[in-house]
């Protein structure tokens, strides 16, 4: 069970107009900082592939001081920064033993056969001992050379929040200083803790669910029966174009294909996360309660695919599924819900394309040549298929927001408590009839 949050974690991105001589000591202390990275990191190997970042700490912190010339703030922060890398290592190496054992994969995991080596150019900077804000749009950022105060950019309304911390509620956190590998332009990336309206929060008067797929983005429907399509045609079009390049450039492999193909990705990316942008921001809104489907597993399903086996039909339609990432079009909308002053929540996927939402029939034969129209095979209900996941969503939502109000416990996300559990939830789930009524129960 969980409750409300009352604070939303999020990073603000600042633009450093830097002198010259600035852009030095900045880059200086970025090269000491990666080389204590990567001194920690063999360090960290050769004691087991260590992952207890206090440990860590005792091992290499003098080497850190007196070798590197690191201030001791940073002597921390580092060994710590690499101990949390082993350590996620160790869960992927672990989640790869049992997808092996399970037989969804037969590739051994290789992420632990040497010292992972760090190249980016960041630093960790503690709020107050190593970065803090000034009047005016300035920054003071701690190097080698001693503190360095220069002017930032940013997107507005980050800048207003951290102009006015106290009146928009928020909590300064940790800083990363970060090198754009193209533009070599230098950026602060502050973590910071925005308070959250939870009084909108406490009066829902929307419920709403939200579907993620392949052909549209999103599908999104309401319980009075107000729905939206946000349609990806134009990115699936550039997505598609950027994949034909890639296997061509593939196949060349030579350096500068590689390199073409390192910028190509870039753009895709930022791409994709426009797109998460623009539709997240779009769903996001005000005492609404917002469904999404739990894809915990999503990654596993993917991966089980991507077999030898598969068809180029198959891995046509992968390669468009991969380059989507719903999970971070959910945790956009999320943040961006939580931040409007609504409430996002999870709920089971299983069966949302496949029932009816007026009589209840589930079956693949609601879907007929698996098109794009939901046919019910028992009353003959007929919509876009998309459209009944975003219904059923929204019905299942519903009623989560019924038992929150009647228990006063909200829970946020399906509960790992077992297939008991589970199967009394989709047993809820499958008593849920679509009625434009059924809101007048908020
Ligand atoms: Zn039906």
């Amino acid at each position: 069970m969980e409750s409300l949050p009352s604070t939303q974690s999020l990073t603000c991105k600042l633009k450093l107009l830097l002198t010259q001589e600035q852009a030095e000591a900045v880059r200086c202390t970025a090269l000491a900082y990666r080389s204590a990275l990567n001194h920690a990191s063999a360090v960290a190997f050769a004691h087991g592939k260590m992952s207890q970042g206090m440990k860590l700490q005792t091992l290499v912190y003098q080497d850190l001081r007196e070798k590197f010339g690191l201030p001791s703030q940073m002597a921390c922060n580092a060994p710590r920064q690499v101990a949390a890398s082993y350590k996620t290592l160790w869960e992927r190496a672990k989640s790869n033993a049992t997808h092996k054992a399970q037989g969804w994969t037969k590739r051994r995991y290789r992420g632990l056969d040497k010292a992972p080596k760090f190249t980016a150019m960041t630093v960790t900077l503690n709020h107050r001992r190593d970065w803090s804000l000034g009047k005016e749009h300035t920054v003071s950022i701690g190097t080698l050379q001693g503190r360095v105060r220069c002017r930032y950019e940013g997107w507005s309304r980050h800048l207003d929040w951290l102009e006015h911390t106290a009146e928009q509620g928020i909590t300064l956190g940790a800083a990363k200083l970060w090198q754009d590998p193209v533009s070599k332009v230098w950026y602060l990336l502050v973590a910071i803790e925005k308070a959250l309206d939870t009084q909108a929060m406490d009066n829902i008067t929307t419920v709403k669910g939200v579907d993620l797929n392949r052909r549209n983005i999103a599908v999104e429907s309401n319980t009075r029966g107000k729905c939206r399509f946000y349609h990806g045609g134009h990115e699936k079009h550039l997505a598609e174009r950027a994949a034909s390049t890639r296997s061509a450039l593939q196949a060349k492999g030579t350096r500068g294909a590689k390199a073409v193909l390192r910028k190509l990705a870039l753009r895709e990316r930022r791409l994709n996360a426009d797109t998460a942008h623009c539709v997240s921001k779009a769903i996001a809104e005000p005492r609404a309660m917002v469904g999404m489907e739990w894809l915990k597993d999503i990654r596993d399903r993917t991966e089980r695919r991507h077999s030898k086996k598969s068809s180029p039909k198959r891995r046509k339609a992968n390669r468009k599924v991969s380059s989507w990432s719903f999970a971070e079009v959910q945790a956009k909308t999320a943040y961006k819900t939580r931040l409007a002053g609504g409430v996002p929540i999870w709920v089971d996927a299983d069966y949302t394309s496949r029932g009816c939402p007026v009589c209840g029939h589930v079956g693949p034969e609601n879907r007929p040549n698996k098109g794009l129209l939901f046919v019910c095979a028992q009353c003959g209900h007929t919509l876009h298929a998309d459209l009944v996941a975003a219904r059923n969503i929204s019905m299942r939502t519903l009623l989560i927001r019924q038992d929150w109000v009647r228990t006063g416990r909200l829970s946020a996300a399906p509960e790992a408590s077992g297939d008991e559990a589970k199967a009394a939830r989709l047993q809820r789930y499958a008593e849920l009839r679509w009625s434009l009524d059924a809101s007048s129960g908020l």
